[in-house]
């Protein structure tokens, strides 16, 4: 059983019953955790209240030393981290293994950013006046994560809070807790107590950190419908929001791609981590002129695409997170198909790969906006291709859509590269890459797809404010103070 993690300990829930921790592939126990509650949620929000009053004032250098710190520790727990990922979430280890190094790599990239940033001087409006700004950690942050990145997804919000001098409350999926928690106890050694806390439970556990007072910002990544709750909850008691959450991500492939690589950029791009991916490519757009070799090469590609257990070296796909999910794909896939769309590859579970939620990766096509595999997101992996006249066509269908979290397409010709991008609403725009994230650029989403950035200098002012200070060095009685009739004159007649 493992425990919650509050005030640099594991701790037992205050009165939280157990939940289990099932693997995905196999269906067997891998740990029970438990379903936190309001008490635990208040207990980690003390704490990371308490350590803030301390962390805040920690000079800069010392706090990226102890990030760098975090970053090494991370690395040389690699091995079981990443193991744990995929028996709790079910993911390719060597996918894992990319994302706690990815990890690692944010930990240092804001060690630097925040030692390094700065605010700025202001010229002044009189003599012997300085202005200038500085930055101000927010307090307490609420960090509410999903189970596709269980760490990524963490890091991206715990590294620039914690080293803009705010402290932590996480809540991990409640599908996925068991690799934060063992970061938790392996990696934060170099933390002060209290800087990071984490509550494992479900929505409530969630809605407790939105609805208390002493958090100043939630940091959420998941669905649009939790989103527009959180969203909605903060706004009535004025606590700052970082909304990432849902995408139905348009990637176009143009007449002049290469195919030898379009086509598995494209498998990988819908297929990775079994479709789960808010980037993944949902919306398929094929150019008339290539669609029909493209479709033909990528069912192909799809066969070679190998399920099973994400231990098992040898596979490229894993399972489905829960048996809801599957249940879901499978409708989405049924009612398409009861639509009119033609299922050339997959359509199916795949019972052969394991008793796990496995889903054979399928290949529609004959789709259209009104199909629900279309305008719904699809966290499966499902590739729903459309096929446009010419470019033009192409570039208008993709760009339709309420969602604006990231864009793929593939062409060598500047004219179509530049037109998608001023006509696509997107938040990451990804020309012949896809994918492909930087820690130094920002992430984030448009629209339906969620408001405020994380990585980058935006993903660290995420997580601050901006103070002015006005100093004048002369201290005297200004002449435009009471008593008015001094100024008499200056008043038009
Ligand atoms: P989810 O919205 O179901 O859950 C996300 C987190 O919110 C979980 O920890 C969950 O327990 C918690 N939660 C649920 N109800 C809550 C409530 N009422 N109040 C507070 N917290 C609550 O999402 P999921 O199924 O874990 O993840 C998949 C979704 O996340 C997809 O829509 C995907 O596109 C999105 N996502 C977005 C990004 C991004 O960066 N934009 C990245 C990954 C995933």
């Amino acid at each position: 059983m493992q425990q919650l993690w509050i005030g640099g300990k594991a701790t037992p829930s205050r009165d939280g019953s157990p939940r289990v921790i099932e693997d995905p592939a196999t269906l067997e126990v891998v740990d029970e955790v438990y379903e936190g509650t309001t008490a635990d949620v208040d207990a980690a929000v003390q704490s990371a209240s308490e350590a803030q009053t301390h962390w805040r004032r920690v000079p800069g250098v010392e706090r990226a030393r102890m990030l760098h710190d975090v970053a090494s520790a991370l690395r040389a727990d690699r091995a079981r981290l990443s193991e744990l990922l995929t028996r709790e979430g079910g993911k390719p280890r060597i996918e894992n293994l990319d994302e706690v190094e990815w990890c690692a790599a944010c930990f240092d990239y804001y060690a630097e950013i925040a030692r390094n940033s700065h605010g700025s001087s202001v010229p002044p409006v009189a003599e012997h006046q300085i202005n200038f700004t500085i930055k101000e950690p927010l307090g307490v942050v609420g960090c509410i994560v999903p189970f596709n990145y269980p760490l990524l997804l963490l890091t991206w919000k715990m590294a620039p809070a914690i080293a803009a001098g705010n402290t932590v409350v996480i809540k991990p999926s409640e599908l996925t807790p068991l690799a934060t928690l063992r970061m938790l106890d392996r990696c934060t050694s170099p933390l002060p107590h209290g800087v990071a806390n984490a509550v494992t439970g479900g929505a409530a556990v969630g809605e407790a950190i939105v609805d208390h007072p002493q958090v100043a910002c939630i940091a959420f990544t998941g669905s649009t419908a939790v989103g527009t709750r959180i969203a909605a909850k903060a706004a009535a008691r004025l606590a700052r929001v970082n909304l990432e959450l849902g995408g139905i991500d348009p990637c176009v492939v143009f007449e002049d791609a290469d195919l030898d690589v379009a086509v598995p950029g494209v498998a990988w791009a819908r297929f990775l981590n079994a479709g789960q991916v808010c980037t993944s490519a949902k919306r398929i757009y094929l150019v008339e002129k290539i669609a029909k070799l493209f479709i033909e090469r990528l069912v192909e590609h799809v066969k070679t695409i190998r399920l099973g257990h994400g231990m098992n070296p040898d596979i490229d796909m894993g399972p489905l997170v829960s048996a809801r999910a599957l249940q879901r794909v499978e409708d989405q896939v049924g009612r398409a198909a009861a639509q009119g769309a033609q299922v050339l590859a997959g359509g199916h579970r795949q019972p052969s790969a394991g008793p796990g939620h496995f889903y054979a990766p399928t290949v529609l096509t004959g789709v259209s906006p009104r199909h629900a595999v279309v305008c719904e997101e699809v966290f499966g992996p499902i590739a729903s291709i459309q096929v446009a006249r010419d470019a033009e066509e192409a570039i208008a269908m993709a760009a339709r859509s309420e969602y604006g979290l990231g864009a793929n397409i593939y062409t060598s010709n500047l004219t179509w590269a530049m037109k998608a991008m001023t006509e696509i609403k997107a938040g990451t725009f990804w020309i012949n890459d896809p994918l492909t994230d930087n820690d130094a650029a920002p992430f984030g989403g448009m629209r339906k797809s969620g408001m405020g950035r994380e990585l980058g200098e935006e993903g660290l002012d995420a997580f601050r404010e901006t103070k002015h200070v006005h100093l004048d060095f002369v201290p005297e009685k200004k002449p435009y103070w009471f008593p008015y009739r001094r100024r008499a004159d200056e008043i038009p007649s």
